[in-house]
């Protein structure tokens, strides 16, 4: 058998981080054989400066809207930004498929090696089917209002069928795309079909989402008008988005809390206690970048810490971020002043956590991915500096 030997300054094993003084081991392939220190290690012992680290895990992206880099300004808000997304998405079936292309090998290049990608269409399949990153398909369900919501579904089943006639069954399902956008019936169809599955959703992104289910006014009126929709068509709860669309979900799911910049603290510990209630499992899923390229503004990630929430990492999309990196959005989370009272290594620990085992755990694939290991295959990731990666295996 033939091994390979890594080491550098520090090595984060998905669980702690390591010195110097420990080398990590692996087959030819990759496969982890262990961690053992220098002096056992033998020799051809490759050293890297900075840090290694399993690879890593994109939870949240949509690959399919690639060729709107620059296409969107930033900091203009959710509603702006999304009635953008609407007009500007169409681009020629060769262009659209071009930074599809590109965008998969930047995200390989960057060191990650699975992905949560949302998908409205069938664009990103071919892509995926010979692609060296694993991707969990959200095929993303629309369907503001109830009379359509029979039609809405058949229509993204029909998407879905694309995704399994070339990628593993397992790895995609039906989710919503978010609570401004999905009707009680539609959600109620979408429960049924996600027994015990993996689905995520786009949380509390603009104050204006608890606005339309408190009151039934706020900017989402504009974008329903784009739809030709004249009024919410949302039952007025006089309750939070989260707290109106949660209880659609009793089948065990775990959901993606993606973004969730405006959840206010007691919604935390709702979605927290009716997940407990109901053998659910959440995960906070962080965009700190795309958030701060629309809205300018960061999520309460001190309450997610306070409350012991699982959190993980996502890039979003082409749309609204500058890169599809998740080095980069580590940056970014460590930056943030919530980390202040932690240790420099409690920091690293906490923050590539959520960039590798849990983001494993959430996609499901931590059979294979998100640690060190002995017997998994996770990828190896130098970063060089702060926001600097190379792949290394
Ligand atoms: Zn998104």
């Amino acid at each position: 058998m033939q091994y390979r030997k890594f080491r550098a300054d520090q090595l984060f094993t998905g669980h702690q981080l390591l010195g110097a003084d420990q080398v990590l081991i692996t087959n030819n392939e990759g496969r982890v054989d262990g961690v053992v220190p220098v002096p056992e290690a033998g020799d051809d012992v490759q050293v890297f400066p900075g840090l290694l680290s399993p690879g890593f895990i994109n939870c949240h992206c949509h690959l399919e809207l690639s060729h709107l880099k620059d296409v969107v300004p930033p900091h203009t808000g959710l509603i702006d930004f999304l009635c953008d997304v609407v007009t500007k998405r169409g681009f020629p079936q060769e262009v659209i498929q071009d930074r599809i292309e590109k965008a998969d090998k930047e995200m390989y290049d960057k060191g990650i090696v699975a992905v949560g990608d949302i998908s409205n269409t069938a664009d990103t399949v071919r892509v995926k089917a010979k692609s060296r990153i694993r991707y969990y398909n959200f095929i993303e369900v629309l369907g503001f209002t109830d009379d359509k919501a029979e039609e809405n579904i058949a229509a993204f089943n029909n998407v879905l069928k694309e995704y399994h006639k070339e990628l593993p069954e397992k790895n995609s399902v039906l989710t919503p795309h978010a609570p401004y956008s999905i009707s009680t019936k539609t959600f109620g169809l979408i429960n049924e079909s996600t027994d015990g599955r993996l689905i995520s959703i786009h949380n509390q992104e603009s104050p204006d989402e608890d606005e339309l289910y408190k009151t039934g006014g706020g900017g989402f009126l504009r974008l329903f008008k784009q739809f030709g929709i004249d009024r919410s068509p949302f039952t007025v709860t006089g309750k939070s988005s989260l707290r109106s669309y949660l209880p659609h979900f009793n089948r065990k799911q775990t959901i993606l809390l993606i973004h969730n910049t405006f959840i206010p603290e007691e919604d935390i510990l709702f979605a927290k206690d009716y997940a407990d209630k109901h053998g659910m499992n959440l995960f906070f899923t962080l965009c700190v970048r795309a958030n701060l390229y629309i809205e300018n503004r960061k999520p309460p990630v001190h309450l997610f810490l306070k409350h012991d929430c699982p959190m993980v990492l996502g890039t979003d999309s082409y749309s609204s971020n500058w890169e599809l990196s998740i080095a980069k959005e580590i940056e970014a989370v460590m930056n943030m002043t919530c980390f202040d009272d932690l240790t420099a290594e409690d920091k690293i620990c906490t923050v590539y956590k959520m960039a590798t085992v849990n983001g494993a755990k959430a996609l499901r694939m931590d059979d294979e991915l998100g640690s060190f290991d002995k017997g998994k295959m996770p990828g190896i990731v130098n970063v060089v500096s702060s926001g600097i990666v190379r792949r290394v295996l």
